[in-house]
């Protein structure tokens, strides 16, 4: 198949409707960058000064956090969830995608954006020639906060060091954020700025690029924004060596 032909139909199953063959034109793709100051790829490498875990002790490490969210009443998520979900992937995955929190659904499972809007973030982890399980799936929250509202500071702040250390035995070589509440957990600093102007803006998360885009919640209720998403995707995709019409 060709492979434009073989993109379009990729995104046609993402449900980019507002896409045609002539969205995909080559002078109408968007620019696609490494990291502001990097190279595309090699030297994007974490800035970690600890040296990178054999796979086996990565897996114990996460088995461990795992555990100790497992019993965590560090904040008052505790009182109303199922189950934790502490998160779930490749210990060695280049890339680490990171939501706001349980939902409904996460809860009742105890894994990661397994609802609508996680069948969606599936087909674009697929989209962008990864297997899920080959990427790490987290939240900067562990446990669901009641009714599915934002978790407060307070709580994002007591959970955060579970997401951190996960951070720091996977190594990501780039972090997706998945909403201005995932970016606000991890780089406060940017809480002052809208989503809508941030995402695709490559920033630092502890040495890791990181790119900030929409949750896929949104994109449920605003399909049109599934574009932009695609757009920083294929940056995420460039630091790989991947493009969309490979
Ligand atoms: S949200 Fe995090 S800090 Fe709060 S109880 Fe759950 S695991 Fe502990």
């Amino acid at each position: 198949m060709d492979p434009i032909e073989n993109q379009l139909r990729i995104l046609k199953s993402l449900g980019f409707g507002v896409l045609t063959d002539v969205d995909l034109k080559e002078d109408e793709q968007p620019a696609v960058s490494a990291p502001s100051g990097a190279e595309p790829r090699s030297a994007a490498e974490p800035s970690l000064d600890v040296a990178p875990l054999p796979l086996a002790e990565r897996v114990e490490a996460l088995a461990q956090i795992a555990s100790e969210v497992a019993e965590c009443q560090g904040c008052r998520l505790c009182n109303s969830r199922t189950n934790t979900v502490p998160g779930e992937g490749n210990p060695e995955a280049g890339i680490m995608f990171v939501g706001e929190g349980p939902g409904a659904e996460e809860d009742k499972r105890g894994r990661p954006f397994v609802g609508r809007a996680g069948e969606l973030l599936t087909k674009i982890i697929e989209a962008m020639q990864f297997r899920r399980e080959e990427v790490f799936i987290a939240n900067v929250v562990k446990c669901r906060p009641p009714g599915n509202r934002t978790p407060e500071p307070d709580e994002m702040e007591t959970c955060l060091p579970y997401l951190k250390r996960q951070i720091e035995i996977i190594r990501p070589k780039v972090l997706v954020t998945l909403g201005k509440t995932a970016l606000v957990g991890l780089l406060p600093e940017h809480n002052r700025i809208g989503i809508t102007k941030i995402r695709g803006r490559w920033l630092e998360f502890e040495g890791i690029p990181l790119m900030p885009t929409f949750h896929p919640a949104y994109l449920l209720r605003s399909p049109a924004q599934k574009r932009p998403v695609w757009e920083d995707m294929q940056q995420v995709m460039a630091v790989f060596g991947k493009s969309a019409k490979q």
